[in-house]
């Protein structure tokens, strides 16, 4: 065999969303783009904000020599400083630009946190539904991942989390708002989760949490977001501009490691390593210069709403049962019939797709990603009303 046992293993698990996406993508030449609703892939429409791409121009025509060389690992000081600073702001505690690593999105962001922290054999617990590629980035540096379902509402479960830790527990991940359900996880939740945390650290074992918040400012209905690092000092969080800032193809991101964590140093300079020695050297470096300055700023939300208020009326008006999501732009409805494979194939017929539930670990479900076009979401309306009256019969 030409390719290792383990990249085809990995290969035949891997995703079905870009299964959906590809199918969705023969459709739409048989019967034109117009005609097919996708929502299969989170992959924004929005543009970037018009002061950004002013800011990338000017970037990219200064002067300024030796903007294209390499830096340090951990990116440009000056733009680790002006992020520090925006978290001094929010959270009130001592980030310095050492807390930042400029990182190549948050995929890249994940994969330096997991290879800082995991051992061969060390397990890393993620609530369920999750997204999948964490599977993957967990066995990229040899960590065993330990799924552990939420609550019917999708919220932590943390009796079952308690339940899940074992002496080989190093890691959680907690991705909030969340991809594919939406939840917001609340502060009573994080709270309950760094006191099942702080009393395993009593006992010797430190579990590091890390939150994956890449839809951090997509939120909805004034839900105030709560900051984990005022909860929990062993906190890594992982931060993206691709939802955010709709730059996911610039793959710009940063970890931000807790200034109240022991020892942070180590995790500090072994995550540059990591950035290193997994080839991604440094985060894009005119990536870096713009978006220092754009750490207040986001696409418009109140737009992403509305979306969000529409599919979930569609939704609800067809009679399916669905969790309304407080961020993000995914929701993720019950499937009428237990199979959720069939489901998502017999919406296809409808010319809907979307990605089945056991592509997220949660079969029984499917998930709707509406970053698309509104008319898109208003035109399938007829569609899921259909689907599901079929599906009752
Ligand atoms: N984490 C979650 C939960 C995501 O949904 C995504 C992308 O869809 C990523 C991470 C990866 O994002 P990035 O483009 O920042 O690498």
């Amino acid at each position: 065999m030409v390719i290792s046992n383990k990249i085809s293993e990995s290969m035949k698990s891997s995703s079905w969303i870009r299964a959906m996406f590809e199918e969705g993508e023969k459709l739409k030449k048989q019967y034109g783009q117009e005609q097919i609703f996708d929502f299969t892939l989170g992959n924004p429409i929005t543009e970037p904000p018009d002061e950004l791409k002013m800011e990338l121009i000017k970037v990219v025509s200064s002067d300024t020599k030796g903007k294209h060389r390499y830096m340090t690992n951990s990116g440009y000081e000056d733009v680790r400083e002006e992020i520090a600073a925006f978290n001094r702001e929010r959270s009130r505690l001592d980030f310095t630009k050492n807390n930042i690593i400029m990182t190549v999105g948050s995929a890249g962001g994940i994969n330096v946190a997991l290879k800082a922290l995991l051992d061969p054999g060390d397990e890393v617990l993620v609530p369920c539904p999750f997204f999948v590629e964490f599977m993957f980035y967990i066995e990229n540096h040899g960590g065993v991942m330990k799924l552990v379902d939420t609550k019917d509402d999708f919220h932590l479960d943390i009796e079952k989390i308690k339940e899940a830790i074992t002496e080989k527990t190093k890691v959680i991940i907690v991705n909030s708002p969340n991809n594919p359900t939406g939840v917001v996880y609340s502060e009573e939740e994080l709270k309950d989760l760094a006191s099942v945390l702080n009393a395993r650290k009593k006992k010797g074992q430190r579990i590091f949490v890390i939150s994956d918040e890449a839809y951090r400012k997509i939120i909805y209905d004034g839900i105030q977001f709560p900051d984990l690092f005022l909860l929990y000092d062993d906190t890594i969080t992982i931060t993206s501009h691709s939802k955010d800032l709709a730059l996911p193809g610039e793959r710009i991101g940063y970890i931000t490691i807790s200034p109240l964590m022991k020892n942070a140093g180590k995790l500090i300079d072994a995550a540059i390593f990591a950035n290193r020695i997994l080839g991604f050297i440094n985060a894009p470096a005119i990536m870096q210069r713009v978006v220092g300055k754009f750490q207040k700023n986001s696409v418009d939300i109140a737009d992403y709403q509305k979306k969000r208020d529409l599919i979930y009326n569609i939704l609800v008006d067809a009679g399916f049962e669905v969790v309304n999501p407080g961020g993000a732009f995914y929701i993720f409805p019950k499937s009428p019939i237990k199979d959720d494979i069939k489901f998502v194939t017999d919406l296809q017929k409808h010319h809907v797709l979307a990605v089945p539930g056991i592509g997220f670990g949660k079969p029984g479900y499917f998930r709707i990603a509406y970053c698309v076009e509104m008319d898109i979401i208003e035109r399938s309306r007829p569609f899921f009303k259909e689907v599901l009256g079929k599906a009752g019969q």
